[in-house]
């Protein structure tokens, strides 16, 4: 450990302190969000998107609004910043990025990938939407628009992808098995 990271762990740990000495929070929301972040990954946003393939009235509720809806699979959302979904279709293909840093919705994703960070990801995003997604793999016929969405402190933003060919009948436990991370960024779309 460097002397930086020592010094960060220290202050951290007295902020916390003083936090709890002015009553902001306590000891127990802290562990409780520390909790939250530590257990939150691309599975949980996985479980949405097979639930919203499944349910409409589910579906409806996400569009309507994510952080309802996650808090309606148990995710713990108290404290985040609202959580926005918008739902790919044959016309519209939504690209999540944050050209400003790396604003993420990690309560329903987990921590963000490391090339969401890059400064190649955020501007390439902005300035050549289909070449980068070609990076990934992924080509969308030339009538699909693609929508590049901002997400920003005060909003974060994922995507509802549509479901693939060959799902019919699969439960939703085999639908969410096949939901990567990417595919609810925008970067790449599920596949079987
Ligand atoms: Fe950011």
């Amino acid at each position: 450990m460097t002397l930086i990271e020592t010094d960060g762990e220290d202050l951290l740990a007295a902020i916390r302190k003083l936090l709890v000495a002015k009553n902001l929070v306590t000891e127990a929301e802290i562990a409780e969000r520390q909790q939250a972040t530590d257990n939150a990954s691309p599975g949980q946003g996985a479980k949405m998107v097979a639930r919203a393939w499944t349910d409409p009235a589910y579906k409806a509720l996400m569009l309507e609004d994510g952080t309802k809806a996650a808090e309606a699979m148990n995710i713990p959302m108290r404290g985040m910043p609202p959580l926005g979904v918008l739902e790919n279709s044959d016309e519209v293909h939504n690209l999540i990025v944050c050209t400003l840093c790396s604003c993420y919705p990690r309560a329903v994703l987990g921590y963000p990938p490391f090339w969401y960070k890059s400064a190649a990801y955020r501007s390439r995003a902005v300035r050549d939407p289909r070449g980068l997604l070609g990076e990934f793999r992924t080509t969308l016929p030339d009538t699909v628009k693609i929508h590049v969405v901002d997400s920003t402190a005060d909003y974060r933003w994922m995507v509802l992808p549509k479901r693939p060919a060959g799902t019919e009948g699969w439960s939703v436990e085999q639908l969410a098995a096949i939901v990567r991370e990417g595919d609810m960024v925008g970067v790449t779309v599920p596949s079987v």
